[in-house]
């Protein structure tokens, strides 16, 4: 048993270290290129947001700049006097609106607020005083001034540009709205994707624009507030439990934030397929190592096996040459000794027989015993020169020779070792011999070592009252000889079935059993052509069949 166990905690060893070392490796190498691929990714990622924000924030700017030009050259070059008319103030508008639909309105404002000329849609601004409005004095002071959106008197959100000149000695206004749709649309280019947002917001965090998903116009936005955001910022924050890329970048011109918001889940789309066929293939790459490792420890294993089965067989052939070369020796010496003094004694009964007959001693009253002593005698030289003629038999047991053999013989032969332990044991051993089994060529006395230890395994498993079947059958379909040694013993449990084989594995007690019997067994059987298998159920009995060709 202790063999078994040492072969098993081998090939778990081998196994284990085997798999260890291709699958560290694999593991380390897909974690690095992960990690790696990961990261360059997502810098990727923001690196496309950073040049998208500041794409846009230029755009945004580029536009406010040519509003702000064309309004200061037209406040600088056109008279305050003819502005103040409405008609001349609607032709310079449509000259303003020629290119682009940039205004919704303009208007000309005194240095006392009032609203002196109007053209647009509002035709009720007409004649407001902007005086108190919080935006008038600055714009006044300052020259130039772009506002947040705001309601105003209209009480719709609208963005405007100033300009104040001061012309002779009067300061005026000219005042344009601009068309918010123009500043939408500019930031709506930067909505990447489906789940991908962008807007305006102001210093005081308050929408320029409206966004795509939550949030209008005027409101405070869902998200961070980027609003102090003084330069370019990337960053990934968790909102809601959902994780979002944000770009936000500052525009002067305007003091406004452009933030934009992308999905991870989207934008690294790419990065997560990768990850789930790198995954895949992983998995896949993990169970063929895992298979092609198990599938190499079992070949060597039973590589390992074969060569201590070989091993144990050839120990054991030295060890029984040695002992046979002995036996063998006095054996021969023995019978020889003893077969010339009894073909003298044989003779010498055979004579006195004679000269019983011949006589004139036919009426001696012990002339009958004297023959039934003398025929005794006849039978009993003729026993004992059997015996010695097994004797020499026995000493040419390890002689390796090819010679055409009768199994059924063969086998009879062998059970005559056994019949008295059998007998004593109340064992049956019952033969069923094909009479009509052809003769094959192959090494008797390996044959009967196979022979004696399976039918002495048989009855050992049986132990007491029971029976041991030998039958012999010929399959001429295979064509070959067939012995089988079926037992009512215990049987063999399934873990233990493909374990007989192995070299000194016996549940015998230590002292009975070796553990080599049938390793020894499969090994000659295997070097002279055949097989041998087995067949067990618990609590019936076990059969074990040696195949041998012809
Ligand atoms: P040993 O007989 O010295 O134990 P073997 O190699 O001949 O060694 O047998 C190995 C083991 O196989 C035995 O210990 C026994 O457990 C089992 N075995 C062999 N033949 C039989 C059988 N006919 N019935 C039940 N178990 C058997």
């Amino acid at each position: 048993m202790s063999a078994t166990t040492d072969y098993q905690a081998l090939h778990w060893r081998l196994f284990t270290s085997f798999l260890s070392f291709s699958l560290v490796p694999l593991f380390v190498l897909g974690f690095f290129l992960y990690t790696q691929f990961s990261v360059s990714y997502k810098e990727k990622v923001l690196d496309g947001m950073r040049t998208l924000v500041e794409n846009r924030k230029s755009a945004i700017e580029l536009f406010f700049e040519e509003r702000v030009s064309q309004l200061s050259t037209l406040a600088h070059s056109l008279e305050y006097e003819n502005l103040i008319h409405e008609q001349y103030l609607l032709q310079v508008f449509n000259v303003m609106q020629t290119r682009s639909k940039s205004y919704i309105d303009i208007g000309i404002i005194d240095q006392n607020g009032n609203h002196v000329a109007y053209v647009g849609p509002h035709p009720e601004l007409r004649g407001v005083n902007y005086k108190n409005e919080e935006w008038f004095m600055p714009a006044m002071s300052s020259g130039l001034y772009i506002s947040d959106v705001f309601r105003g008197f209209r009480w719709i959100p609208h963005v405007i540009i100033a300009v104040t000149v001061r012309q002779q000695d009067k300061s005026f206004m000219l005042r344009a709205t601009i068309n918010l749709d123009i500043i939408e649309n500019i930031v709506r280019s930067a909505q990447v994707g489906r789940y991908g947002d962008a807007y305006l917001i102001n210093r005081n965090n308050i929408l320029q624009t409206n966004p795509r998903f939550s949030g209008a116009i005027l409101e405070q936005p869902a998200g961070p507030d980027f609003s102090r955001t003084s330069t370019t910022r990337l960053e990934e924050i968790s909102l809601k439990e959902k994780r979002a890329f944000f770009a936000a970048t500052y525009i002067p011109t305007t003091h406004w934030v452009l933030v934009i918001i992308e999905d991870p889940q989207e934008q690294l789309s790419p990065l997560l397929r990768a990850r789930d066929w790198g995954g895949i293939l992983f998995v896949l790459a993990v169970v063929m190592i895992t298979l092609g490792t198990y599938m190499i420890t079992r070949a060597i294993m039973t590589k390992l096996k074969r060569i201590a089965r070989e091993k144990a067989v050839s120990d054991d052939m030295v060890f029984q040459s040695n002992k046979m070369a002995a036996l063998g020796k006095m054996a021969a010496g023995i019978a020889h000794e003893i077969n010339n003094p009894l073909a003298v004694i044989g003779e010498k009964a055979g004579w006195v027989k004679d000269l019983l007959h011949k006589e004139n001693i036919q009426d001696n009253p012990n002339l009958k015993e004297c023959d039934d002593a003398v025929t005794k005698i006849e039978y009993h030289v003729d026993r004992a020169r059997k015996v010695t003629h097994r004797l020499l038999g026995f000493a040419r047991r390890m002689e390796p020779i090819r010679e055409v053999i009768d199994i059924n013989k063969l086998l009879k032969d062998t059970m005559v070792f056994l019949e008295n332990e059998a007998h004593f044991r109340d064992i049956g051993l019952v033969t069923d011999f094909d009479a009509q089994l052809p003769t094959i060529t192959s090494d008797a006395s390996q044959l009967q070592q196979v022979f004696l230890n399976i039918i002495n395994n048989a009855v050992d498993a049986v132990d007491h009252d029971g029976e041991v079947t030998i039958s012999t059958r010929f399959d001429d379909h295979a064509n070959e000889i067939q012995v089988l040694v079926h037992d009512t013993g215990p049987g063999i449990r399934q873990e233990n079935l493909d374990k007989i084989f192995d070299p000194f594995f016996t549940t015998k007690d230590p002292g009975k059993g070796t553990g080599l019997g049938l390793s020894i067994s499969y090994q000659i059987v295997e070097s002279l052509g055949g097989k041998i298998c087995v067949t067990s159920e618990i609590g019936k009995g076990s059969t074990f069949t040696i195949s041998l060709p012809v």
